[in-house]
């Protein structure tokens, strides 16, 4: 198959002076590699994650993932698009507090237009494969942090996304849960998922990823 990601000369310029965010940006996923973006912070990762995540436009150059250039997708087709193609893996989680765990799981399912009974199997076989089964009825409140990044990891595969992206995702687990997360990436990879994630954790980076690339001021460091 060809490449899953595939940025071509990527610009974003968020103020119309000063340097770019993004000052002319190549990327390649292929199916089945995990490639870890590091870089000092402000060098432009999690503004390349949102412009493949589709959630953010470039100013320049294309964006093309699963074989959909984004550039030109309307607000409507792109939310289509990432529910179908893309999973997102967030620093502080961003459950919802008033569902539980299950419930955040489901969501995405649910707003794909699966039936409730199938997505309601799949979000209990993933809550199981993640060693969180036990906590599918509590509230994000009540789980701790490993807890809540395994639940969110859920929720970003429920719709089996080709392409799963995670945004410092140990940024905000302590060391021990941080090791389960990386482990968590890493069987998820060999089990065949294509992961792009941006962090500044070395040990992350090393440990689950199959490529680093790493960033500079908006371009790639060389
Ligand atoms: P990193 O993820 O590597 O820390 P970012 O992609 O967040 O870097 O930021 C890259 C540059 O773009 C920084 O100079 C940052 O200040 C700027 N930037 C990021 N988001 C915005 C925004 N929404 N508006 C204006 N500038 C932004």
């Amino acid at each position: 198959m060809d490449n899953l990601v595939r940025l071509r000369t990527v610009v974003k310029q968020y103020e119309p002076a000063g340097p770019p965010a993004l000052g002319g940006v190549d990327l390649t996923v292929a199916p089945g590699e995990a490639v870890a973006v590091m870089g000092p912070s402000g060098s432009g990762k999690s503004t390349l994650l949102n412009l493949v995540a589709g959630l953010d436009r470039p100013s320049g150059g294309e964006v093309e993932v699963a074989g959909t250039v984004l550039n030109r997708l309307s607000e409507t087709a792109l939310a289509r698009f990432r529910r179908a193609n893309i999973g997102i893996v967030f620093q502080f989680f961003h459950l919802l507090d008033e569902l539980t765990a299950r419930d955040n799981v489901l969501l995405p399912a649910q707003l794909a237009g699966s039936s409730r009974r199938a997505a309601r199997a799949r979000a209990d076989e993933l809550l199981e494969a993640l060693g969180v089964a036990g906590r599918a009825d509590a509230y994000p409140a009540r789980l701790s942090g490993g807890e809540r990044q395994r639940v969110a990891v859920a929720r970003a595969l429920i719709n089996r996304p080709p392409l799963l992206l995670a945004d410092e995702p140990t940024g905000a687990v302590d060391a021990r849960a941080g090791a389960q997360v990386l482990g968590l990436l890493r069987d998820l990879n060999q089990g065949g998922q294509t992961v792009l994630l941006v962090t500044h954790d070395e040990s992350l980076a090393k440990g689950a990823a199959t490529r680093i690339e790493t960033m500079r001021d908006g371009r790639w460091a060389a």
